[in-house]
This record gives structure tokens, C-alpha cells and sequence, in this order.
């Protein structure tokens, strides 16, 4: 559970009338993204994708992402920990991935994601410049420390689960295998999917 007083991050969506909660993917685009828009297709669920531009290219299905409805976002561009740059990197790291996403989709990006979670005031003044909002998490699936217990990536969802919470995945192997379960226990709940 990641539990922030700070004002100037989100940790989790406003919502409206029903319990929902938001998915997102970082540390894309990886080769397991198709897999993870086959699931979130038959399942209806919209996804928030966070991706460090040094792996887009052109040829990546972005397309596929924005036409099913997504929302992709930048995590800098080769997930460096923020807390150790100046202003200048940390703004170069953001403006430069906003802008490679930009030109390439043809989007605007207006959601950053910090690597590792970590980032200090200049990290939010560079992203404030750039009129991106700043998104953490409320829940942490830890899913890339159980490549070979993948059933705890749901335990530790489901057992956190709360309104408008934001859901920190990644598009890994093991977070694909189990997120057709994933999907239908936070639906068990009687929780709905939303953007930010
Ligand atoms: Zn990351």
C-alpha cells in the first residue's frame, strides 16, 4: 500500500457514482504487450501504459493501444532514478520522452510516471512545466519480484483493493498469466475499471 500526503501526486482516480479502480502497465512496450490487449479487449477493461521511450519505435502496436481505448503515458526515457539528476535531466528525461511519444502517436501525453516511484520537488516542478500530472500508485502488485509465484500478484490486489485505487503492474510474463484472474476477482469485489 502506498500511502502519500503529497499533493502533488496521484495515488488514485476521483470517481463518480460506482467503486472503480484504474490498471496501469509500466515499463513498456514490451513483447508481451499484444497479449495483455487480447485480454483487456475480451474484457473490456481500459488500461493506463506508462513506457520508457529508448523501446518504442514505430513499429510497436501503439496504435492498437490508443484505438482500444487506452491511455499511454511517459516514464522517462531510459528509467533512470530521478532523485539523482539535476533539474536540467530530470526535465530533459520528461520533455524529451513526452515529446517522442507525441510524434510518434500523435497524442498528447499529459501523464508521467517516476521510475522506481522515486522523484523529489524538482521532479514535479519539471513535470508541472510540462503540463504532465505526476501519477503513483495506491496498490503495488510487486509483480516483478514474482516471476515464479504469480498468484501473490492477485493476493496482493485483491487484498487492498479500495475505491478509485491505482494499480501498479508491469507488462511482464508473469502479470499477463494471471491477469485474466486479476481482472475477474477486483470484478468479484464489485469494482469497475476506469482511467485516471
Ligand atoms: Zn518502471
Amino acid at each position: 500500500m502506498y500511502d502519500s500526503s503529497d499533493q502533488h501526486v496521484l495515488t488514485k482516480a476521483s470517481t463518480k457514482d460506482q467503486k472503480s479502480v484504474v490498471l496501469t502497465f509500466d515499463d513498456g512496450p514490451s513483447k508481451v504487450l499484444p497479449k495483455i490487449l487480447d485480454i483487456l479487449s475480451q474484457e473490456k477493461v481500459p488500461a493506463v501504459f506508462f513506457w520508457q521511450t529508448k523501446l518504442l519505435y514505430e513499429q510497436r502496436p501503439w496504435k492498437r493501444v490508443l484505438d482500444e481505448g487506452h491511455v499511454i503515458g511517459t516514464h522517462t526515457i531510459n528509467h533512470p532514478n530521478l532523485q539523482k539528476l539535476t533539474y536540467e535531466q530530470q526535465y530533459k528525461q520528461l520533455a524529451s520522452s513526452k515529446a517522442k511519444i507525441e510524434h510518434i502517436t500523435g497524442q498528447n501525453v499529459t501523464y508521467f510516471r517516476p521510475p522506481f516511484g522515486q522523484y523529489n520537488n524538482e521532479t514535479i516542478q519539471a513535470a508541472k512545466a510540462l503540463q504532465l500530472t505526476t501519477v503513483m500508485w495506491r496498490i503495488a502488485s510487486i509483480d516483478w519480484e514474482l516471476k515464479w509465484n504469480p498468484h501473490t500478484i492477485v493476493d496482493n490486489v485483491i487484498e487492498n483493493l479500495e475505491d478509485g485505487a491505482i494499480i501498479l503492474l508491469h507488462e511482464l510474463k508473469q502479470t499477463v498469466d494471471v491477469l485474466p484472474i486479476l481482472i475477474e476477482k477486483i470484478r468479484a469485489k464489485g469494482y469497475t475499471f476506469s482511467l485516471i
